[in-house]
């Protein structure tokens, strides 16, 4: 699916419809370029998962962890320089069955992460406030889940 938003209220209104759907063992990529909002959506899925703490950029962390309705994982790959220090810091563990992981420019790291997944790719627009958002499931599972998220946006009476 895509969409667009006008304000970064208006992305973590996204995220807060996707976190709304989102079940332990999910996976969700946040792809884009540095400043088209990965982090900004993430505080939406954050917030639907009943996250009270601050949620900020892991880029320097890499891996931060809150506790929500379910707990949550909010990686950003950014700083690393290849997929084996990705496998040292035990990504492979923080990807878990229990837990929802969402993970900002994982589409660099595709090979160690599972194939049932959600992509949401961020993309700067024109105007400054302005961001292109696509979903793109990739197995079967989440090309239902992405259908009967685009109704409950839909809904929401975005743009
Ligand atoms: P990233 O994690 O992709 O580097 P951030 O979410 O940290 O990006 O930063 C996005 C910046 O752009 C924030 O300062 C945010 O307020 C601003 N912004 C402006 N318009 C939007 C929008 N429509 N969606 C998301 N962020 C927006
Ligand atoms: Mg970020």
């Amino acid at each position: 699916m895509k969409t667009s938003t006008t304000s970064a209220e208006q992305t973590r209104a996204l995220g807060a419809a996707l976190g709304s759907v989102l079940r332990p063992g999910d996976v969700v990529v946040l792809a884009g370029d540095l400043g088209a909002g990965k982090t900004t959506f993430a505080q939406g899925v954050a917030a639907a998962l009943g996250v009270t703490d601050p949620v900020t950029s892991p880029t320097f962390t890499i891996v931060h962890e809150y506790a929500g309705t379910l707990p949550l994982a909010h990686v950003d790959v950014y700083r690393l320089d290849n997929l084996g220090e990705l496998h040292d810091l035990g990504f492979e563990e923080i990807v878990d069955d229990a837990r929802v992981t969402l993970v900002e420019w994982g589409d660099m790291v595709a090979p160690l992460l599972p194939t049932d997944r959600l992509t949401v790719r961020l993309e700067l627009a024109v105007g400054d406030d302005e961001r292109f958002i696509t979903l793109v499931p990739h197995g079967a599972t989440w090309r239902d889940r992405v259908s009967a998220l685009e109704r409950s946006v839909d809904a929401l009476g975005s743009d």
